[in-house]
């Protein structure tokens, strides 16, 4: 592939973040727009970090999405070597310095200082190198960095506002401004794309990398070009908070989203393609993404608006896609991966394969996620009513008139034809002579058989559960509410 390269760097945490995931779905569709090379790099030189579990699971992740990577992964602790020879010859070139200080010794030094941050005190002291000495990077005194960005234009970082800052520890860790910038020069990155919350370190890299090319046998590698996408802000208008936003993809994964949606609805967070639609095939947006029309105001998070995409795709299924898709939160025991969070209420031996083909199409309308179908569905399958009490008090319990309603259900349903529709006028008659609108007629009858006030159509589950079985549960609520 002659196009851009492109590279996804995430540090490892055990879970794949929303923006994360973003950040590497836009270098996705740039690569596969401009017919580019996606790599995953990950970046797991921090010591914490580095645990095979953590690893692991992020191109598994980017595979359930829909994301393919065309070179990788590579592990940043793989180029520790690259790391270390450009360290050494940013010492040769004069770009380093040693410094002994410890932390309460600038700290001391510091206090009061107009300038935050390291005072320089080492720069001109001609510290010998040796195993208690970090390697700090001589900032230029005066001038700017100026970071070219595709969305937010050339932005000016003045020198003056940035420390000496260090680049290998005294332990011999060369940290993130060189380590990234070295990988990113190793594997030719064209397009540094990334969250705007890394903005503040791009001129530390230019700075590296701008001096390495000035070093003796280290061949001149361009810039590569940079784009920082938007933050993801919470209702709050707040940056996503790990603790309190539910932020893992993984977790969306197992409440039974669908990736496409979850990709669809990415796209939209701080891009969006031509035209008012917001159901976009992803083919779409490969053919009309540009990181020159990315924005660089901050993107709302929105779960409601995710969640009701979500609803929209899965309504958008076909009814044997339903079935076969859903079927890992309603008979776990006959798929390869199961959600870690969903506890199917029903047995194999309870569950009706045919009872479940009969009502997809009805609850497949009626759902957001798949998570939410055990819920909906479980009185088909479980023997005992599964009742919320609330619902029971309110919709039976306290409502003589609806108990009325029971027990005239009980005496007609005996006899009525078992088709929706005369159950249906049934209802509505039964109704009538209590002064109850068919809304009202219905309630009681649901809660009795499903247990709670909402679920698929309730003429159509009657029909599916049978005359006895209805009758039965009409009985049972009724000698529920003197229980
Ligand atoms: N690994 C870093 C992070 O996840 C850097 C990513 C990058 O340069 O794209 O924040």
């Amino acid at each position: 592939m002659s196009g851009p390269r492109v590279r996804f760097a995430p540090s490892p945490t055990g879970f794949l973040h929303v923006g994360s995931a973003r950040s590497c779905l836009f270098n996705w569709l740039f690569a596969r727009h401009n017919d580019g090379t996606l790599v995953l790099r990950i970046e797991d030189t921090d010591a914490e970090r580095n645990r095979p579990d953590l690893i692991e699971g992020i191109p598994l992740t980017l595979t359930w999405l829909g994301i393919d990577i065309d070179e990788g992964p590579y592990l940043q602790s793989s180029f520790l070597p690259q790391h270390k020879a450009s360290a050494e010859a940013l010492w040769e070139g004069a770009y380093l310095y040693a410094c002994d200080c410890t932390r309460e010794q600038i700290d001391e030094r510091i206090k009061g200082n107009a300038k935050p941050g390291y005072d320089g005190f080492c720069r001109d002291r001609s510290v010998p190198r040796s195993e208690t000495t970090a390697l700090r990077f001589r900032v230029p005194d005066t001038g700017v960095t100026v970071v070219h960005d595709l969305i937010r234009g050339d932005v000016e970082f003045p020198h003056d506002s940035y420390e000496d800052f260090v680049v290998v520890r005294s332990n011999g860790t060369v940290l993130f401004p060189l380590a990234n910038a070295v990988d990113d020069r190793e594997m030719n990155i064209t397009h540094v794309v990334r969250g705007e919350d890394l903005f503040p370190t791009t001129p530390k890299q230019v700075m590296m990398w701008l001096a390495l090319n000035e070093c003796k046998n280290i061949d001149e590698v361009a810039l590569p070009a940079y784009a920082h996408l938007p933050m993801l802000v919470n209702e709050q208008r707040k940056k996503l908070s790990k603790r309190k936003d539910p932020v893992a993809v993984e977790s969306y994964r197992d409440e039974g989203y669908l990736p496409e949606a979850l990709i669809n609805y990415l796209s939209l967070l701080g891009w969006s393609p031509r035209g008012e639609e917001e159901i976009v095939p992803v083919a779409t947006s490969i053919e009309e993404f540009r990181l020159e029309d990315v924005s660089h105001s901050p993107a709302f998070f929105d779960v409601k608006k995710l969640r009701h995409m979500n609803g929209e795709y899965i309504r958008r299924l076909s009814v044997n896609d339903f079935i076969e898709r859903s079927a890992p939160w309603v008979r776990p025991w006959s798929t390869s991966w199961n959600p870690s969070s969903v506890a199917v209420p029903w047995t194999e031996q309870q569950f009706d394969e045919k009872i479940y083909e009969d009502i997809a199409e009805l609850i497949k309308e009626r759902v957001a996620t798949f998570g939410e179908i055990p819920e909906m569905v479980s009185f088909f399958f479980l023997a005992d009513v599964p009742f919320d009490e609330a619902s029971f008090d309110k919709t039976i319990r306290n409502d003589e008139v609806a108990q009325q309603m029971l027990r005239s259900s009980i005496e007609r349903f005996a006899s009525v034809p078992w088709d929706t529709d005369s159950l249906h006028e049934a209802t509505l008659s039964l109704g009538e002579a209590l002064g109850l609108p068919l809304r009202k007629a219905q309630a009681p009858l649901r809660c009795a058989v499903t247990g709670t006030t909402i679920g698929p159509p309730l003429f159509e589950s009657l029909v599916l559960l049978g005359r006895d079985l209805v009758v039965e549960r009409f009985r049972l609520a009724l000698e529920r509410v003197n229980a």
